[in-house]
């Protein structure tokens, strides 16, 4: 039986059950569709689209050697897959399995059209390693909190991955359509610092990490100064790189590298809560935080955009992400506190922005991650624990290399006043070129007075959602 394999984001040929799934079948037609929704809607972004695109490429490259190739169609999936399994003459379409509610709804969508025409869709693993059904608590419930989850997904075992088939018999459609470019989609220019795009590429940055970084992972990886983690965040989104062979491949090294597992069991935790409670997209996951008055301030957001707080760590952050389309971890989760607590802006806010801005862009992990910051959502930091900006600063980035790298305005600044430009004085303002207000702003807030009013906000919300007793 011909069968097409609808690429979305498995875009790679190693440990691929459904690629396999299809070749058993007989002859395979390779499709992706590009989904105007994904490309233009208000979660998309020029770094995300161009990094998917020259991944493409190289899926495509991979495909040819093997005796395949890609077909590429533009428009909505319910339309653009029927209609080409139908041309190619294709039973079945099979796919990796996806989990946002977008893509749950997109693939009943096209699973009806498919049904009408007697071609039938298969979803298989391989987007993560264990499926939101397989991990529960004892009593069979989804696990909401971080450490009950990564227990019961740790004990699951694993399947050994799967090589990369050595041919594919392919199906060829006579116009395979071709793969553009972000300027052929009417699309801006991504950042320069794109990172290598493609499975092959994911694949040398997975064999760098484990042939050496990842046994210093546990020590350096909160570092902002240091290249301590894997930057293999944008590869596992758009599953260039299998996660169940990136987690045997870390296990089987020759060092500890449980705390690098842990952290991709964080990616496995929030996309089985996005199954499990699909309106954390719309929504804080604790409810009683839903009602929180966050201020409207259209300047303060801007501030923060811009890398313009005065908070050298937070302005630092979000240079970086300007600049790269990644930021790290750690500046994630200040610059994200910082939105959600000390300025009171709807976390959502930052979330899009996020969204529109990072090659690593995921629903699942952002809102995730912007829940946990915010202190909303699940197994959320507490909303009593505020970051503080510059303690932060003094413990991540100890010399400022992090902080003079995306501010040039304070590079002349001696480090022990870095973290706190506004404690300057004047005098040393001036020989290091940087007068605070005109060179590099004045905090926008005061952080302590934020914090309190932020505490005094969170407290309101929670009181008011309490049930009073005898009421
Ligand atoms: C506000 C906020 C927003 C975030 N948005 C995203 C996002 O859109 N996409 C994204 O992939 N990650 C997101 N993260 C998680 C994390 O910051 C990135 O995964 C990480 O910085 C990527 O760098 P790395 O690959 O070097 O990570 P490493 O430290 O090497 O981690 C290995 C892998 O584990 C996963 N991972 C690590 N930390 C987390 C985490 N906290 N939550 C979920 N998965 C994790 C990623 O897939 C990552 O590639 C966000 C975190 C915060 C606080």
């Amino acid at each position: 039986m011909t069968s097409v394999l609808w690429f979305r984001r498995d875009l790679r040929l190693h440990d691929h059950p459904a690629l396999r799934a299809a070749i058993d079948a007989g002859p395979v037609a390779p499709l992706f569709v590009l989904d105007p929704v994904l490309v233009r809607g208000r979660w998309s972004s020029p770094n995300r689209t161009a990094f998917l695109l020259a991944s493409l490429r190289d899926l495509d490259a991979a495909l040819r050697a093997r005796g395949a190739r890609l077909h590429l169609r533009i428009g909505r999936p319910a339309e653009e897959v029927p209609r080409f399994a139908i041309e190619i003459g294709a039973g079945a379409v099979f796919v990796s399995r996806d989990y946002s509610p977008y893509a749950r709804r997109r693939d009943a969508a096209v699973a009806r059209a498919l049904e009408a025409h007697g071609i039938g869709f298969h979803a298989r693993r391989g987007t993560l390693v264990h499926e939101p059904e397989e991990v529960r608590g004892a009593a069979g419930q989804p696990l909401t909190v971080f450490t009950p989850f990564h227990r019961a997904w740790s004990a699951l075992p694993l399947r050994a991955p799967f090589p990369a088939p050595a041919r594919i018999p392919a199906a060829d459609h006579p116009d395979p359509g071709a793969i553009p470019s972000p300027a052929d989609l009417g699309l801006p220019p991504p950042v320069e610092a794109l990172p290598a795009a493609g499975e092959p590429a994911a694949r040398a940055r997975l064999q760098r990490f484990l042939a050496g970084p990842v046994c210093a992972y546990a020590e350096t990886r909160d570092r902002l100064d240091l290249a301590g983690t894997s930057r293999l965040s944008q590869d596992l989104h758009l599953g260039l790189l299998s996660p169940l062979e990136v987690v045997t491949a870390a296990r089987a090294a020759p060092c500890e590298s449980a705390k690098f597992v842990s952290e991709v069991a964080w990616r496995e935790f929030y996309h089985h809560v996005l199954w499990h409670h699909p309106r954390v997209l719309r929504e804080p996951f604790q409810q009683a935080f839903a009602a929180i008055p966050w201020r409207r301030d259209q300047a303060a957001f801007e501030a923060w955009t811009a890398g313009r707080t005065g908070y050298p760590l937070v302005d630092a952050a979000m240079r970086e992400l300007a600049a790269t389309g990644y930021m790290h971890n750690r500046a994630r989760m200040v610059a994200a506190s910082f939105l959600a607590k000390d300025l009171l802006l709807d976390w959502r806010l930052g979330e899009t922005h996020f969204m529109r801005h990072l090659v690593d862009g995921d629903v699942a992990n952002n809102d995730g991650g912007w829940q946990w910051a915010a202190s909303v959502g699940t197994d959320a930091q507490p909303y009593f624990r505020i970051f503080n900006p510059v303690l932060q600063a003094k413990k991540f980035d100890p010399e400022g290399s992090y902080l003079r790298r995306w501010l040039p305005e304070l590079r002349r600044v001696p480090v022990r006043y870095v973290h706190e430009p506004w404690t300057m004085p004047p005098s040393v303002q001036a020989e290091a070129g940087c007068i605070i207000g005109r060179d590099y702003p004045a905090p926008i807030v005061d952080h302590r007075a934020a914090r309190e009013q932020a505490l005094a906000v969170f407290e309101a919300a929670r009181e008011a959602a309490t049930p009073k007793a005898g009421r």
